[in-house]
């Protein structure tokens, strides 16, 4: 179907075809590097209902986004999430949307991984930092191991292509990468490492977790085969082919590697609020016009706009000199 709106070009003229939602503020982890252990949350009564997520989501649809990410928080501990996926799985049916995914810690796979697959969804990504149980349960403060495991194993039995993305974390983890790249090709998953980015207060030095991948990329290059790879997700990601498991790998380097120039997405909160980058406070609110008429017209407009002030890039950068975070809102109020 082709969108019923002009298509959403940005300043820098971008397009803009990829939307990630957070749909809960909400996590059954913590992870160290993301939340601090006591995180507040939003009072209930702030959320978007599900409803109001689809109606969201379709305007961006018509607006010409080809891609839905759905993301948290934990999008899987939202109450009723699959209702809102099988939902937007219309869009699918139509041909308006080429991809509905989700960013998912996993641990509530094992229940959902058959439903997934059932409403349209193909491909996941799982966030995962290391394969040792004592390590997962310091990183995520109290996560299991062998349950987020399980949920991974429910995915690819139900068909789901699945991609592990893992933190890159200075003296945490950066003795298990050759274990998670044997791993990801044993299973046939393809591996993406991310920088720690600075987002939210955590209660902890990110200038110790802080791991920059281009060391990781040149010390692997000594005993794996890397092939720069053409493929793009129009993402942050740098992709390569490793020679020896036939997977991919990929690097996401907002510190090392700015990424912005290609950058073709906007992030939606679980409130309504439409961050136009994941680095810049600069946001606009959706849940005004969306409420204020059950027409879409106010709504469709207050896209554009903001989409008319999306900025060139962010300004991220971890150093002595700038040990505090580069936005005051954490990872899991946009999704990542
Ligand atoms: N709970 C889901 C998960 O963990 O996959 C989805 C939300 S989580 C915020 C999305 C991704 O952001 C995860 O891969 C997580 O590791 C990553 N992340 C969280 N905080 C981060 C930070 N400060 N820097 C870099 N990545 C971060
Ligand atoms: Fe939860 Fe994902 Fe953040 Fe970990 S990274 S605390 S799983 S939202």
């Amino acid at each position: 179907m082709a969108p019923t709106e002009p298509a959403l070009i940005d300043p820098f003229a971008r397009p803009i075809n990829y939307l990630r939602v957070s749909v809960t503020d909400r996590c059954d982890l913590r992870c160290v590097y993301c939340m601090a252990e006591d995180m507040t949350f939003l009072p209930k009564a702030d959320i978007l209902s599900l409803e109001e997520l689809d109606r969201l989501c379709s305007a961006f649809v018509d607006l010409g986004v080809r891609k839905l990410r759905l993301t948290g928080g934990e999008p899987l501990v939202r109450k009723n999430i699959m209702w809102l996926i099988r939902r937007l799985g219309r869009h699918l049916d139509t041909g308006a949307l080429d991809e509905l995914t989700l960013t998912s810690n996993g641990t509530q796979l094992a229940r959902y991984a058959d439903e997934l697959a059932d409403a349209g969804v193909r491909r996941i990504n799982v966030s995962l930092d290391t394969l040792d149980p004592e390590k997962f349960k310091a990183i995520t403060r109290w996560g299991d191991l062998d349950q987020v495991l399980n949920g991974i194993a429910a995915a690819r039995k139900a068909g789901l292509a699945i991609k592990i993305n893992t933190v890159a974390l200075r003296g945490v983890n950066d003795d298990e990468i050759d274990r998670l790249i044997n791993w990801c090709g044993e299973c046939e998953f393809d591996l993406t490492f991310i920088e720690v980015m600075p987002m939210g207060e955590i209660g902890e030095q990110r200038l110790d977790q802080y791991l920059p991948l281009s060391m990781v990329r040149s010390n692997l290059s000594e005993r794996w085969t890397l092939t720069e790879s053409d493929h793009s997700t129009g993402g942050p990601a740098r992709y390569f082919d490793l020679a020896e498991t036939g997977q991919r790998l990929g690097f996401i380097t907002p510190l090392t590697h700015n990424f912005c120039e290609s950058c073709n997405r906007v992030r939606l909160t679980c409130t309504g609020t439409l961050f136009m980058c994941l680095g810049q406070d600069d946001a606009a609110d959706l849940r005004a016009p969306l409420r204020a008429s059950d027409d879409d017209a106010l709504l469709t407009a207050a896209i554009h706009e903001a989409i008319g002030r999306k900025p060139k890039g962010h300004d991220f950068v971890i150093d002595r000199r700038h040990n505090a975070p580069a936005v005051g809102r954490h990872m899991s109020v946009t999704g990542g």
